[in-house]
Order: structure tokens, then C-alpha cells, then sequence
């Protein structure tokens, strides 16, 4: 069932190496977050054995028992909508979340951070299409917010980041990611903040996201396997 799974993690590593060399950027900066929601930790093993650790989730339920019963070694990023009433688990566990979606969920992810005396890394989720359905700041918010954001203490924010309008062609994310790393230099510029990260590609767009400045890339199916059903309006599981 699992047959092929360190070959597609090594071929993915491969790839991502070789859209460094064509951006001309050092193979060590960019990050592989595994995304290894809806799969079981028997597969998450044989990713970790094959020498991952970095991986991400989306639900915190259902990462919690893998967690669990893998080693702590494992680097856990938390890469879906953080509901409130999950932040505390969500910062025992993971070190890094990848999706905050507005001001309120910044301000309390810190008071949880300071009662837990965690500091955990996250990133801005922008939505650089405009969607109805996908969270994140809008541009516009995000540079009204900015200011108040970035003053907020107790959480690491590192970078922003996007998931893009979906698209049949993976040249059709590279405007979208190159507008998430303006709009970085534009928070930088006029904020006087560093903002070295920038999350984002996934399975069928990550070698453009690297191109475009990446730093890390959310792959899931082109190392687990395809998912086959829907969830929570996201591409969900087995
Ligand atoms: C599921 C998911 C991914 C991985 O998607 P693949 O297409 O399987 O690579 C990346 N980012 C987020 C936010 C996701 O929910």
C-alpha cells in the first residue's frame, strides 16, 4: 500500500533542489513540510525512517493520537483554519503555525503562548485571491493591521502565508506567489520588520513557489498518495 513512498519523498527532495539551482538559491533554504493529514502514522514513520521531520496537519484532533505514538523528535507545523477553543493543544504540540487568518486570532494565540510559555513561529495567512472561501488577511486588511500585528508579543511571526486560487496549470500559481512575496517586501519596507519566511506550493505548484521565493513548501499527495475526499472545504482524506 505504502510501496514507493521513499522514492517519492527522495524524487520530491530532488525537485526541490533543482528549482534552487534554476532560482540560483542554496538547496538549505527551502523547508519540505510533509503534509501528512488524512494519512495513518504507519506512513509517517516510513517518511520519518526515510529521514523527514518536518510535518504538517490541518486538524488537531486528528493529529493529536499520531503525535502521540511518533517520535518527538518529529517537527510538527499546524497548516490548517485554527479555530480558538483548539489553540491551546495546538501550541503544546506543534512549533509552528502556519495560518493566522486576523488580528483577534494573533492576539489570543499569544496570551495562550505566554500562559503555556511557548513561543511558537507563525506565519500571516494572506489571501491573495480574494476567495470567499479560503481565510486569511485580505491584502488591504493586512496592511491596515500590520502595525497592531506586529506589536503583538509572545508568538515568532516569521513570514506570511498563501494558498492560492486552485488552477490546472502550476504557471498559474507563479502570479499569485509572487504578489504574496511583494506584498512581504512591502510589510518589510514599511513596517522596519523581518519576515524571512514565505509558505507556500503545494504538490503541484511547489517548484514555482520555490522559484518565486518559498521557503517553505506544503507538500502532501506527491509524497503520501492522492486523497479522495473533501473536508472542511479543503481536499481532505483516504
Ligand atoms: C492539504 C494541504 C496541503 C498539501 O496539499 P497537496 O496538494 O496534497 O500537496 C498544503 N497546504 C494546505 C494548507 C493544505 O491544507
Amino acid at each position: 500500500m505504502s510501496d514507493g513512498l521513499p522514492a517519492r519523498l527522495n524524487e520530491v527532495k530532488q525537485r526541490i533542489s533543482a528549482a534552487c539551482r534554476i532560482a540560483g538559491r542554496a538547496a538549505d533554504s527551502v523547508q519540505l513540510v510533509a503534509v501528512s493529514k488524512t494519512f495513518p502514522s504507519e506512513l509517517i514513520r516510513e517518511a520519518y525512517d526515510a529521514g523527514q521531520l518536518t510535518f504538517g496537519e490541518s486538524r488537531q484532533q486528528e493529529a493529536q493520537p499520531k503525535i502521540d505514538s511518533l517520535p518527538e523528535e518529529i517537527d510538527w507545523h499546524f497548516i490548517g483554519r485554527v479555530q480558538r477553543n483548539k489553540v491551546r493543544k495546538i501550541l503544546s504540540s506543534f512549533s509552528t503555525i502556519h495560518a493566522i487568518d486576523s488580528l483577534k486570532l494573533a492576539d489570543f494565540t499569544s496570551s495562550v503562548s505566554k500562559d503555556l510559555g511557548v513561543v511558537p513561529n507563525v506565519f500571516l495567512q494572506v489571501n491573495v485571491g480574494g476567495e470567499e472561501s479560503k481565510g486569511g488577511f485580505e491584502p488591504d486588511e493586512l496592511d491596515r493591521e500590520a502595525e497592531s500585528v506586529f506589536a503583538i508579543e509572545g508568538i515568532q511571526i516569521c513570514g506570511l502565508m498563501t494558498v492560492p486560487p486552485a488552477s490546472e496549470q502550476k504557471e498559474q500559481s507563479r502570479k499569485w506567489f509572487s504578489q504574496l512575496r511583494d506584498i512581504r517586501d512591502g510589510l518589510e519596507a514599511k513596517f522596519a520588520v523581518t519576515l524571512p519566511y514565505l509558505s507556500m506550493g503545494m504538490s503541484s505548484d511547489y517548484e514555482v513557489a520555490i522559484e518565486e521565493g518559498a521557503t517553505h513548501v506544503r507538500v502532501g499527495s506527491a509524497i503520501f498518495g492522492g486523497r479522495s475526499y473533501h473536508v472542511d472545504g479543503e481536499l481532505g482524506a483516504r
